[in-house]
């Protein structure tokens, strides 16, 4: 049954520019080293496509059969990476999208803000698009939307706490007036051209989170999205496996599901267990203050550490941005109920003693911008961290984030707080479903077609081990990746034709302006500096008329450097007199000696390669 009257995406404006035609796109260099043997194992057989299409080609025209019905699914992102899910449906001319996130930049990307998905193959097929859904609010599958809802006018459909937070972020970009946002529910039905997208409730690290049960003309398609279950959530609401398995017992054509966890046994524990932490752990900080550091999203585990300040008499503060932003927008949909006069600003702490506050925070991965690192390195404009400080970080560390949550942890305690993490005490439990759900998953939707999602290259392949082990066979199990794109009939799937998938670097306003060369000399800057080499010379005459002098930045310190400078400054001189002849002057090749050679000297002297720089000015 229908619940939204908009089943037609409205047809799109010719208006959608194509902003993504020219966009330098840093090549995704994982798709290659896709070789692993045991991915081979399961995508061995789905490479005949060509094969089996003749085959089937020739079947038909014997039997005069119409074409088996067929979707195909294309991976822009999110597989052999945790960031920037996204995945198209396209059957019968019709496309739709699930997801459009971001990823975080790895640290050798200088200067960039955040990763999101190439655009090329939605440009190509803008026409196609009837909508896009969103499975939850979690950043790795909202990130990218304002990026794509920039240029392309497609209409959005979310529970109501997503499209809430899809509201802001697009309000901040200045474009919610031109996006249509469609709320759905649990249960509901959305149809879009030949699709028919159910959403089914799940338990995550976010509420309101969906899987959705795709109705394509080839079979239904589960996507879990992210989920756990969680048989005590805090807001009640189980995940709806009843509907999974029903849907199961129908038929599922295939399954794509959550592989975060899929290296841990057995199951992740209910978030409830948290908040039983919190309510052992907040009376040994007695006479101290509470600061819990968390990610902004969660908000069941704010409504926990609310709930238990209250019952311990404490007042709330909130500091960070964006969970004072997300606690604003889940408090207004209904989603967190703040008792009344427990929250205070972070600007009346002074007010209170500390044995009657809590501060809950965000940089539980230790981001050198975030409140918790502001605090423990005394750059928080309201908090100093000392002895009467009981430090909660409730999370875990993302890999690769260890490193500087551990210099938090160490500051932290340098100034004398208390501090409690994870491997402590129960401070954090995962969002993602451990082994044992995922087959609990696998065995209720008894899909014919699996394919692993959202994970790096191990988590997916020990998701396709533990689907092999319930009995669907290798050849049935597809490993994807980022540009793969999958085509399913009723009786088989084939590796269809890829698509264009890559990383589109965002870096202030500029979205895929900066590229891979644009990186590497940022890199070279970082790591041996400049050295500008500027000279004024007549036109006329060939006459040197200023310079050439010589400015280092981050290479070496001009005052200690007098010598070496002094020599640039000679090869200069000599690169100018070779090159003037009787008034005659080549700029080109002034420009490209002066550099070559002074590169030359440097790196004899220094063993170092700064970027030389020539600036020539001609009056
Ligand atoms: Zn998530
Ligand atoms: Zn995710």
């Amino acid at each position: 049954m229908a619940e939204n009257k908009n089943q037609k995406a409205e047809k799109r404006s010719n208006g959608a520019k194509s902003a993504v035609n020219g966009r330098k796109r840093a090549k995704d260099s994982i798709s290659k080293k896709q070789t692993a043997k045991k991915a081979q194992k399961y995508n061995g057989k789905t490479e005949q496509k060509k094969n089996d299409k003749n085959n089937l080609g020739k079947k038909q025209s014997k039997n005069r059969q119409t074409p088996e019905k067929s979707v195909k699914i294309a991976f822009l992102g999110g597989l052999n990476e945790v960031g920037k899910n996204m995945t198209l449906y396209e059957s019968e001319g019709d496309m739709i999208i699930v997801d459009c996130g971001l990823a975080f930049p790895e640290p050798e990307m200088l200067g960039v803000d955040l990763v999101i998905p190439d655009f090329a193959y939605v440009e190509k097929n803008k026409d196609k698009i009837k909508g896009i859904f969103i499975t939850h609010g979690h950043e790795d599958h909202i990130g990218g939307l304002p990026y794509l809802l920039m240029n392309y006018n497609i209409p959005v459909y979310g529970t109501k706490l997503t499209i809430g937070l899809i509201k802001s972020k697009l309000e901040e970009h200045k474009i919610l007036d031109k996006v249509k946002l469609y709320e759905i529910k649990p249960k509901g039905k959305i149809r879009l051209g030949v699709f028919e997208v159910e959403a089914i409730h799940v338990n995550h690290s976010i509420p309101d989170a969906l899987a959705l049960a795709i109705t394509t003309p080839a079979g239904v398609i589960l996507q879990t999205g992210d989920f756990k279950i969680d048989t005590t959530p805090i807001d009640g609401e189980v995940i709806d496996l009843s509907r999974i398995a029903r849907l199961g017992e129908k038929g599922i054509l295939c399954l794509l599901s959550d592989s975060t966890n899929a290296q841990r046994p057995g199951f992740t524990p209910s978030e409830r267990t948290v908040g039983e932490s919190f309510e052992r752990l907040f009376p040994k900080a007695d006479g101290k203050r509470v600061i819990v550091a968390t990610f902004a999203s969660n908000i069941h585990r704010v409504k926990q550490i609310i709930d238990v300040a209250e019952s311990v008499g404490r007042k709330v503060a909130l500091s960070g941005r964006s969970l004072e932003n997300v606690v604003a927008t889940a408090a207004e949909l209904g989603y967190l109920r703040v008792p009344d006069g427990i929250l205070i600003s972070i600007d009346q702490i002074s007010r209170y003693p500390n044995d009657k506050l809590v501060i809950i925070t965000t940089g539980s991965q230790g981001e050198p911008m975030s409140a918790l690192y502001r605090m423990a390195f005394s750059e928080h404009r309201r908090v100093e961290i000392g002895s009467g400080d009981y430090v909660i970080i409730s999370a875990t560390p993302i890999p690769g984030n260890e490193k500087t949550v551990g210099k938090v942890v160490d500051e932290l305690l340098k100034r004398g707080a208390e501090v409690v993490y994870e491997r402590m005490y129960d401070v954090h439990v995962s969002g993602h479903a451990c082994q044992e759900e995922l087959k609990l998953m696998l065995s209720l939707a008894k899909p014919k077609f699996f394919i692993p999602v959202h994970g790096e290259q191990k988590h997916l392949q020990k998701h396709a081990s533990l689907a092999e082990s319930m009995g669907i066979s290798p050849k049935n199990i597809f490993i994807a990746d980022n540009g793969k794109q999958i085509e399913l009939t009723k009786r088989k799937m084939t590796q269809a034709q890829d698509v264009p998938a890559g990383q589109v670097f965002v870096d202030g306003y500029g979205v895929g302006d900066v590229g891979n060369a644009v990186i590497r000399e940022r890199k070279r800057l970082a790591e041996d500096g400049l050295m500008i080499i500027s000279a004024v010379i007549e036109k006329e005459t060939g006459k040197l008329i200023a310079g050439p002098d010589v400015i280092s930045r981050g290479f070496v310190f001009v005052r200690d450097s007098e010598k070496l400078i002094a020599e640039a400054r000679l090869v200069a001189q000599i690169v100018i007199d070779e090159c003037i002849h009787d008034g005659y002057i080549d700029w080109g090749v002034i420009r490209n000696r002066m550099r070559d050679d002074i590169s030359k000297l440097l790196y004899d002297r220094t063993k170092r390669s700064p970027m030389v720089l020539p600036v020539i000015t001609s009056v």
